[in-house]
């Protein structure tokens, strides 16, 4: 059983797998963390995200057990994700990973939930549910500046919505495995839904799906 959960930065994905995960006992990937944790590895380096051979390497280097969930979250991380997830070798360094955990999920569970831009179209093709999670660009703006704003962090609202409208155009537009939902896929708007909702919305069609 494998559930793929895709779509734009802070449309509700992350929140509505793992609440799918607990509630079907399936294990969960966020599969941005694998991105945005290559992202940091190569600022760590002192390199540009962008540079093809700084990100492969860190891409190829990554232990999925030892990211630090703190780093992978600011701004500076987002954006250097979508830079290395840009670059075909990075993607293909981190595809045997996404697949050998839809496969063979931990803990004997008996199957996984994995969320990210691409799980429906590219890297679980044959996943038996695929939804496509999405919000107007104004909503999602809205509440990456709330979880912002909830950590501390002082931001600008404008900023943060010109770096998601960009992040979306640069996930829309690359051409390796660009962000857009699969054609067998449900599309969930979460724009007017709150969590209990989109859990809700997402459980019917998965049910429907299974029958
Ligand atoms: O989902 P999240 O915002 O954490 O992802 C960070 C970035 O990683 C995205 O903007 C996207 O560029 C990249 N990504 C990707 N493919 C995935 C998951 C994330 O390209 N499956």
């Amino acid at each position: 059983m494998i559930i793929a959960l895709d779509g734009p930065a802070a449309a509700g994905k992350g929140t509505l797998a793992r609440s799918i995960a607990k509630d079907m006992d399936l294990a969960y990937l966020d599969t941005g963390s694998l991105y945005r944790a290559t992202g940091v590895a190569v600022l760590q380096a002192g390199k540009d995200p962008a540079d093809p051979t700084a990100a492969e390497a860190a891409a190829r280097g990554l232990d999925p057990l030892a990211i630090d969930p703190v780093a992978i979250r600011t701004e500076a991380a987002g954006l250097a994700a979508s830079k290395v997830s840009a670059i075909p070798a990075v993607r293909a360094a981190l595809l045997d990973l996404q697949r050998t955990f839809a496969r063979t999920p931990p803990g004997g569970k008996k199957g996984a939930v994995l969320d990210g831009r691409d799980i429906g179209t590219v890297v679980c093709p044959d996943a038996q549910v695929k939804i496509f999670v999405t919000a107007s660009l104004e909503e999602r703006s809205k509440r990456r500046v709330l979880e912002l704003r909830a950590k501390g962090e002082t931001v600008i609202e404008a900023r943060v919505f010109a770096d998601m409208a960009a992040r979306d155009a640069a996930d829309s537009n690359r051409a390796a495995s660009p962000l857009k939902p699969a054609d067998d896929a449900f599309v969930l708007d979460t724009t007017a839904l709150d969590a209990a909702g989109a859990l809700a919305a997402a459980k019917a069609f998965i049910e429907s799906r299974l029958k």
